[in-house]
């Protein structure tokens, strides 16, 4: 879509070449949700590409996502075997509602700050405890786990000119046992439900996360394995009813009720994978 409220694209080699923030810029990432509407707020576009940053970097530590990777790249990047939970990367990837023309462009930077129910990049690093790194134009850079950085829908905690600079993902979250189980009313469409569970192979303990039914991504971490009335007392005491969304894609009721029928799956799924002796 041509953006006619645009009258500026700027294109610098790195972010301190920002040195103020006005009302009508953006940054531009992959420009998949930019370009899709209009933006009549919008009259500078502030391109992040000629950042160059790395965009996937792995390490003993973990996984360092440039907030400018691609959809794409993580589709394709290849997971060290003992990280139980890499397929998981695929699986979100798979969870978007488009093509692989969107993949091309869109970045996982921003699909976060879209901070969308149906984020499935907000479900992968949610599910696996990641960080962001978040650089504000004044300021010292501060960190933010992404379940903190979503706080309703289309909503997050991003001061205005502030830039998700990268995301990561600790290897002791990528070396957990996963389920994942996501519901959408059409093939390859919107999710209204996407549940990760997580389970450490070093103590047992059970994370779960439910994104996509929910306004923002709410998680509860279980010590002790569950059983199937606990853990729906945990999802009721964790989720008020007023944070479960509403859209053509499902009611409230619809939501909770599959997110209850997807937990105690998960939970299921999730016993059998008792951690080392
Ligand atoms: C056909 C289609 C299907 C889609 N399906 C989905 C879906 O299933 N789920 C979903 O969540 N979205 C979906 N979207 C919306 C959008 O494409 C995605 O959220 C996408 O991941 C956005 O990433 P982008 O890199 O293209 O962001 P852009 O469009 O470039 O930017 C999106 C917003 O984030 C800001 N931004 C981008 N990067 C940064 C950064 N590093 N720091 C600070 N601000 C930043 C921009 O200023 C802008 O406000 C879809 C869009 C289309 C057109």
């Amino acid at each position: 879509m041509n953006l006619w409220t645009v009258k500026e694209v700027r294109r610098p080699t790195s972010a301190d070449q920002i040195t103020e923030w006005r009302d009508g810029y953006a940054w531009l990432a992959g420009g998949t949700w930019l370009f899709s509407e209009p933006q009549i707020h919008t009259h500078t576009l502030i391109d992040l590409e000629d950042f160059k940053w790395k965009s996937i970097d792995a390490s003993a530590s973990g996984l360092e996502l440039a907030a400018t990777c691609k959809i794409v790249e993580i589709y394709n990047f290849k997971p060290p075997a003992e990280w139980l939970a890499g397929p998981l990367l695929r699986e979100c990837c798979d969870a978007f509602l488009a093509s692989f023309k969107i993949w091309n462009a869109s970045t996982i930077g921003g699909n976060i700050c879209m901070s969308l129910p149906a984020g499935p990049m907000i479900s992968l690093t949610a599910a696996l405890e990641a960080t962001l790194t978040l650089w504000p134009r004044d300021g010292e850079p501060r960190k933010v786990r992404v379940v903190d950085f979503v706080t309703g829908n289309n909503k997050n905690v991003l001061a205005p000119g502030e830039l998700i600079r990268n995301i990561h993902i600790p290897a002791e979250a990528l070396a957990k046992h996963v389920a994942f189980r996501r519901s959408s009313l059409t093939h390859l469409g919107r999710s209204n439900v996407l549940l990760i569970g997580t389970r450490s192979t070093v103590d047992g303990s059970l994370v779960l996360t439910v994104t996509a039914a929910t306004v923002k991504p709410f998680q509860v971490k279980f010590d002790t394995y569950p059983n199937a009335t606990q853990m729906r007392h945990a999802i009721d005491a964790l989720i008020p009813d007023a944070d479960y969304h509403t859209d053509v894609h499902g009611t409230p009721h619809y939501r909770r009720h599959l997110t209850h029928y997807y937990a105690e799956q998960i939970r299921l799924e999730l016993e059998a994978k008792a951690p080392r002796a």
